[in-house]
């Protein structure tokens, strides 16, 4: 029976291909007591299965193909530094010596100490590396144990499948290269996670946090993983089949001829620029943007340092975040959007319990959380500013319904430069400050938003949302969201004519800019600037690139005159056949 299963696509594409079930096995750490005679033949048994373990790695090391991505082999080195670092190499046999117990149970104590402190940090990118540990701790134990520590014995077996594991190590991901694996899903970890990293630096389809997926998938049941639309579907009738079979060749037949675009200028047939930026989430997210040669970011999405996490992050961390995405970007513009939590982007930190751990789309979200909690806000706009001083930054607010929430801003903006100024911090004193036309009260009163501020931004995402009153994550209305309602297009015109009005840029930068269906529409309403996933922007290019303006005036102005979406929909045709 076709069942369609969900997770968090890390890493674009469409596989299809067997599942094969990695079963790790949970490790039963026995806990012996040591007669005093034995300990020092116990701290033998535990220096001995550290050499094994070290020597496991090099072999890998030693191995690894000259193609793969330095991400990948710097995991290798992580680990072998962890193996010769007194944490794991003197602790144990403290503890051995101590409690008088065995080396499993020794490295067990150690490892989910030293779990525990990692766990604790504020910074993101440290707290995921306690996956390291895990994996380091866990090698040694399975050496300990007298069990295979690489899943090589069955990995052997894996060309054109697609892997389902609870995580995967480095050295799992090393060894699975040689063998052509098609794609990758784990129950585990987020964005940031070892398998997200690793995918996306392989280049192969991704899905994570898939939970509880091993219990609905048998080992060699055919499954089609679609990490744009986040879905696995398991055992598809031929229909579906087909229809993905030719999916994925056309997007492999694309992605072949779209690199060639990368260096090319995006341009229109009538010489127009249009920048293409992208949209981020995460640091790490830039690689992606690197290897399409974006014009810089358009939306960094800054909650995502917010969530999954205790603690807040402070004005620092966030600095540090930010710059590492500024120096990256070598001069190339970051627009930097100011929090955007409450709706589907949950959060978990300590705040004043006031604030509800979910708010609704309606509720307490974005800005309006903001606002109400300077504390909240203040270090990201005094993070924001001294990340200005590094490079060419603008700074956007999500979820503008009024003229006040951005005046609210700007003080607050003003507030903290002085503050700045106080500490003798730089920043860039001019720093362009921007709103999001999400809502259709800031659409309607984009002229006067933008006679206010430096730049809108279109969240379609959101605008779509509000304007057709349908929760977007509600899977139940999920039909009524269209970008092509005539609402939705006549405010987005509304938005892009209010900027060039008061000589402003516009952009958008929800994810109907990555969309090259809607390209040539957005040309011809006016649009210059389009920010997206960057795995889409070569596509968006290629449409811009075969596009005259000139020549899609009259049918844009025919589409923006239309009663219903159906007859959009057939002008948007006759747009993307000129
Ligand atoms: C949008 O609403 O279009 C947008 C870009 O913001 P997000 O998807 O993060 O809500
Ligand atoms: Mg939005």
């Amino acid at each position: 029976m076709t069942l369609a299963l969900h997770g968090t696509g890390v890493s674009r594409g469409i596989a299809i291909g067997t599942a094969h079930i990695l079963e790790r096995g949970e490790l039963e750490i026995p806990q012996k007591t040591i007669p005093s005679y034995l300990i020092q033949a116990e701290i033998s048994r535990y220096q001995f299965a550290l050499q094994v373990a070290s020597q496991q790695l090099r072999v890998i090391q030693d191995h690894i193909p000259k193609h793969t991505p330095k991400d990948i082999a710097a995991f290798i080195d992580t680990h072998l530094l962890m193996i010769d670092d007194p944490m794991l190499k003197e602790g144990p046999i403290t503890i051995i010596a101590q409690k008088q117990c065995n080396a499993e149970h020794a490295i067990k104590t150690q490892g989910d100490q030293i779990i525990a402190v990692f766990q604790e940090m504020d910074d993101p990118y440290l707290r995921t590396r306690k996956d390291d540990i895990e994996h380091v701790v866990n090698r040694i134990q399975r050496i300990l144990l007298n069990q295979p520590s690489e899943k090589s014995n069955i990995i052997d077996k894996l060309r054109g499948q697609i892997i389902i594991a609870d995580d995967l190590s480095p050295a799992d991901t090393i060894l699975m290269q040689h063998h052509d694996v098609v794609a990758i899903i784990s129950e585990l970890g987020g964005p940031t996670s070892h398998t997200a990293i690793l995918a996306r630096s392989l280049n192969i389809p991704a899905i994570v946090g898939a939970k509880h997926i091993r219990q609905y998938i048998k080992n060699g049941e055919r499954i089609i993983i679609d990490s744009l639309a986040n879905v696995i579907i398991v055992d598809p009738d031929n229909k579906i089949l087909t229809h993905y079979y030719e999916h994925q060749k056309s997007l492999l037949r694309k992605q072949a001829s779209l690199h060639n675009l990368k260096l090319k200028p995006s341009n229109t047939q009538d010489r127009k620029k249009i920048a293409l930026y992208a949209n981020i989430e995460l640091p790490e997210d830039l690689s992606g943007v690197k290897k399409v040669a974006a014009s810089g970011i358009g939306l960094f999405r800054t909650e995502f340092l917010f969530m999954n996490r205790t603690q807040l992050p402070d004005e620092n961390e966030q600095y540090q975040v930010y710059l590492r995405v500024i120096k990256s970007l070598k001069g190339l513009p970051v627009t930097i959007r100011t929090l955007d939590l409450g709706a589907d982007k949950n959060f978990h930190i300590n705040m004043d319990s006031e604030f509800p751990e979910k708010s609704s789309a309606l509720g307490l979200r974005a800005i309006r959380l903001c606002l109400k909690d300077p504390s909240l806000f203040k270090p990201q706009l005094r993070a924001i500013l001294r990340a200005s001083a590094h490079g060419p930054v603008k700074l956007m607010i999500p979820m503008i319904s009024n003229l006040l929430e951005c005046q609210q801003v700007l003080e607050l903006l003003e507030t903290c430069k002085q503050e700045l100024k106080k500490r003798r911090l730089k920043f860039d004193n001019k720093l362009p400050v921007g709103c999001m036309i999400e809502t259709p009260a800031a659409a309607l009163m984009a002229q006067t938003l933008a006679n206010h501020t430096d730049f809108l931004s279109i969240g379609t995402n959101d605008l779509i949302q509000y304007t057709l009153a349908i929760d977007r994550i509600d899977t139940q209305v999920s039909y009524l969201y269209d970008p092509l309602h005539p609402a939705v297009l006549q405010l987005i015109q509304k938005t892009i004519k209010a900027g060039i009005k008061a000589g402003i840029p516009v952009s958008l930068c929800g994810e109907m800019a990555g969309e090259p269906v809607y390209t040539r529409l957005l040309l011809g309403m006016g649009l210059k600037e389009f920010s997206m996933h960057p795995s889409t922007l070569l596509e968006v290019k290629e449409m811009v690139r075969s596009s005259n303006t000139k020549k899609l005036t009259t049918l844009t102005n025919k589409i923006l005159k239309c009663e219903t979406s159906d007859e959009v929909a057939s002008y948007l045709q006759k747009i993307n056949s000129l």
